[in-house]
């Protein structure tokens, strides 16, 4: 690559940023960082009427949390600052006005009434309406009205837009990194609105094109949504002059429902109870939604988990940092079909992540959560407690439940387990084994354990009946992890207390 690489992503701030949009901003950032160049964030808030409050500092709080790093952008400044584009508006007009001189646009001045009318009748007709070039002639346009009409009614203050004037049937060559060769005849496609006399204010297809260009953006990555857009894109670079310097283009495939066909919405979190926003978001009007970031996922799990929908590395790896992804991304191996979302496995690399966490990283977490369940012990105490249950979490929030019987005997016994193993029998048994743990100087997991498997074949007892039964005593439920690794934890005061007092409780 002989251009140096930079990357924008350009989010529209109208609400909570969607997880389709964190991937967008990833592979963005991984592709820029792969090929050691700028990762932009751009604000792309020209549509005033969409504008949502605390969306801007949203999307930034997002970035941060995944870990993705701002090179310029609107709180980093940067060479071609400002990056938020209602602060750049002086710059547009211009090149709108270029392209009206250089015969690529127009001014267009029909009233919102005359377009709606234009509609219903084509609707009346079962046609829709498009504003293209079989009906531009017609209506109050620079293309009809002579040069000092035109004037006129500016100096006079009437509303006008600029509108492109799409060529007549043209084929448009294109080129996309995902999707390969696109031809698109310019007869399908209608005349869009580039800059508004209301507002004062640029479109997202004009403003979108200028900063571009001035930013030196090389590659535009973004979402299948705007492939339609491409062959305007193309042809404004053509009509400003800036075909030589224009960005290559990747559209990445959509984010999809869990079942089924269609795009993962706003709304499928509250449907399917996942989140689909990274963090936590209260809209301007009160309703809220969950976040990835609340529900207890670490953010290197989320970036793991987004990176592999709609990425493949070509191997079987799954677990993969930042740098790593850095190191291995491409935009070629990003698949063109789109990418079903899974809850399940969104779980599952939690999980992963959560393992692989030093027991002093996990204790940390979890001596505040114990202290608010009413149980105070010590740092050490809690790292020793999670190393022997963390193969059974996904999320932080699960420690406290899962090691709770480490530090309190259980005051209940589950059910099921007591109804299965907790016979006359078996309680002699255990009597009988409490007398051998007696015999014990202290309790060493491995020790104690090769002892009462000893006693319990020298006796010709059950195994598998014996250990639930202690289980169900000592923990209060006939599953988790080695017996003896909790009774060595609790000690053997506590291991036959509890004994005594289980069998003094079930009977
Ligand atoms: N502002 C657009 C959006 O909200 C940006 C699209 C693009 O990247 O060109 O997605």
């Amino acid at each position: 690559m002989n251009r140096r690489v930079r990357v924008r992503f350009a989010p529209s701030p109208t609400g909570a940023l969607h997880i389709g949009g964190v991937r967008t901003a990833l592979y963005n950032y991984l592709f820029a960082k792969h090929h050691g160049g700028d990762f932009i964030l751009r604000i792309e808030d020209t549509d005033s009427q969409r504008f949502v409050p605390g969306a801007e500092d949203y999307i930034m709080e997002s970035l941060k949390w995944c870990g993705i790093k701002i090179d310029e952008g609107v709180a980093e400044g940067g060479p071609h600052a400002p990056y938020r584009q209602s602060e750049r508006r002086a710059i547009y007009l211009k090149y709108a006005e270029q392209l009206v001189a250089s015969g690529n646009a127009y001014y267009a001045f029909d009233s919102a009434e005359t377009l709606d009318n234009m509609r219903k009748e084509a609707e009346a007709n079962g046609q829709t309406f498009a504003y293209n070039y079989q009906v531009r002639n017609q209506l109050e346009t620079s293309l009809k009205l002579s040069d000092s009409e035109v004037k006129e009614r500016i100096a006079r203050g009437d509303q006008w837009v600029i509108r492109f004037k799409m060529p007549e049937n043209e084929n448009v060559e294109m080129d996309d990194i995902i999707r390969g060769h696109i031809t698109i005849n310019t007869s399908t496609l209608d005349d869009k609105v580039l800059y508004k006399s209301a507002d004062a204010l640029p479109t997202y297809h004009l403003a979108n094109i200028v900063d571009d260009h001035l930013m030196e953006i090389s590659h535009v990555i973004r979402g299948e949504e705007w492939l339609p857009s491409l062959p305007l894109h193309y042809l404004l670079y053509r009509s400003l002059g800036w075909s030589d310097s224009q960005p290559e283009f990747a559209h990445l495939p959509l984010l999809l429902k869990p079942q089924g066909q269609g795009k993962l919405s706003k709304r499928d979190g509250d449907k399917f109870g996942f989140p689909v926003f990274p963090l936590f978001w209260t809209a301007p009007d009160g309703s809220t939604a969950i976040g990835y970031r609340e529900e207890g996922y670490f953010p290197e799990a989320f970036i793991n988990m987004l990176a592999l929908l709609g990425w493949n590395p070509g191997t079987e790896q799954e677990i993969f940092s930042m740098q790593e992804l850095i190191d291995i991304f491409s935009l070629e191996k990003v698949s063109k079909s789109g990418a079903r979302f899974n809850h399940e496995k969104a779980k599952w690399f939690n999980a992963q992540y959560l393992r692989h966490k030093s027991d002093q990283e996990l204790g940390a977490m979890l001596l505040p959560l114990l202290a608010k369940a009413g149980i105070n012990t010590t740092a050490e105490r809690a790292n020793k407690a999670v190393s022997l249950i963390k193969e059974r979490a996904t999320f932080p929030a699960e420690l406290v439940d899962l090691t709770n019987y480490m530090f309190v005997a259980p005051t209940s016994y589950d059910e099921k387990s007591v109804n299965k193993f907790w016979k006359p029998e078996n309680v002699e048994n255990l009597k009988l084994m409490a007398k051998e743990i007696e015999k014990c100087a202290k309790i060493d997991e491995k020790e104690t354990e090769t002892a009462i498997h000893e006693w319990i074949v020298a006796n010709s007892l059950s195994m598998g009946q014996l250990m639930n039964t202690l289980r169900i005593a000592i923990i209060g439920i006939s599953q988790g992890p080695s017996i003896f690794a909790i009774c060595e934890f609790i000690g053997k005061d506590e291991t036959l207390k509890r004994i005594n007092k289980a069998i003094e409780t079930i009977g």
